[in-house]
């Protein structure tokens, strides 16, 4: 059954979200985004997208996957942000409703797809991370 809209702002936290001003601050101490200077690989990148869904602006939710699954979860950005965006537990909360419903489609009859999909998305972590600890 599709989520309500008021189901997916609980889930993804919405209402923390709308404490980033989109100020950019975080952006220079966040090794994804040092790294492929992509806005949807950026704190504030991440957390739009959250919000958009919150709004019901995104509803093809694969549109978060590779963002949310190539952050390190260093949490640099939660200390340079000055208005005090719990980007940590946005993440969290995120990726626990994102597994909710991946879990759901692996049971469904594109299982297979699905697998080859994470593991896909376990190289380009591993990639990642191995590009971050370079620029570090
Ligand atoms: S520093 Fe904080 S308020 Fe500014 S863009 Fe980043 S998360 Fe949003
Ligand atoms: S947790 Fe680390 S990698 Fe993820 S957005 Fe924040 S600074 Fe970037």
């Amino acid at each position: 059954m599709k989520p309500s809209l008021e189901q997916l702002k609980e889930e993804f936290l919405y209402e923390k979200t709308n404490r980033c001003v989109q100020c950019g601050y975080c952006l220079p101490v966040c090794p994804t985004y040092v790294t492929m200077r992509k806005e949807t690989h950026s704190p504030r990148g991440r957390i739009h997208l959250i919000k958009m869904v919150g709004e019901g602006k995104i509803t093809d939710l694969s549109a978060l996957e590779q963002p949310l699954d190539l952050c390190l979860g260093c949490r640099a950005c939660e200390t340079a942000c000055p208005t005090g965006v719990e980007y940590g537990s946005i993440l969290e909360a995120a990726r626990a409703a994102m597994a909710k419903r991946k879990k759901a489609f692996r049971s469904g009859p594109f299982a297979a797809e699905s697998i080859a999909e994470k593991s896909h998305s376990k190289s380009s972590h591993d990639e990642m991370v191995r590009k971050c600890i370079l620029v570090l």
